[in-house]
């Protein structure tokens, strides 16, 4: 996947059991809209 702000790559993350996105050139975190409602669910 590609950072939506900078086209940087993003790397998979666990956060406390959440997965992000995160981008390895500007640091941003993007989280995944499915697991976030996964997580809303839990
Ligand atoms: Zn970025």
């Amino acid at each position: 996947m590609q950072c939506p702000k900078c086209n940087g790559d993003l790397e998979t993350k666990e956060h406390e059991h959440i997965k992000v996105q995160r981008c390895s050139n500007c640091y941003g975190l993007f989280f995944e809209p499915y697991m976030l409602t996964e997580t809303l669910a839990a």
